[in-house]
């Protein structure tokens, strides 16, 4: 049985890999466009890296902020207000931390901001 600080770790340490994967291949990409990206929209080719480039670039804004959900979590680990719910201050149900560690909200809650 591990317990949330566990979880988040493993978390963190899996997301932090993604991250750096999609990193790198936003790197080699940029290597691929080299001095021709100014051509873009006259190049099929480039066009395609486009695409490709805002595919990874949402994928990496998507994993950085999971990361700093994660570190958030964390924090509150730290500071001992961990697995309350910030808007409604009740506890937040331990089988939804157990799916979303990083959770902030309870399900009530999350579900009415997603609104
Ligand atoms: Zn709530």
């Amino acid at each position: 049985m591990t317990g949330p600080d566990e979880r988040l770790r493993r978390r963190r340490a899996d997301v932090a890999r993604r991250l750096a994967h999609i990193t790198d291949e936003i790197d080699e990409l940029r290597g691929d466009r080299g001095a021709e990206s100014a051509d873009d929209e006259h190049d099929p080719e480039g066009v395609t890296l486009s695409a490709e480039w805002s595919r990874l670039e949402g994928l990496r804004a998507a994993a950085s902020t999971e990361l700093d959900d994660i570190d958030a979590a964390l924090g509150r680990r730290a500071s001992g207000t961990y697995g309350m719910c910030l808007t409604c201050e009740r506890a937040i149900p331990v089988a939804r931390l157990r799916v979303r560690p990083d959770a902030t909200r309870c399900v009530d809650c999350a579900t009415a901001s997603d609104r």
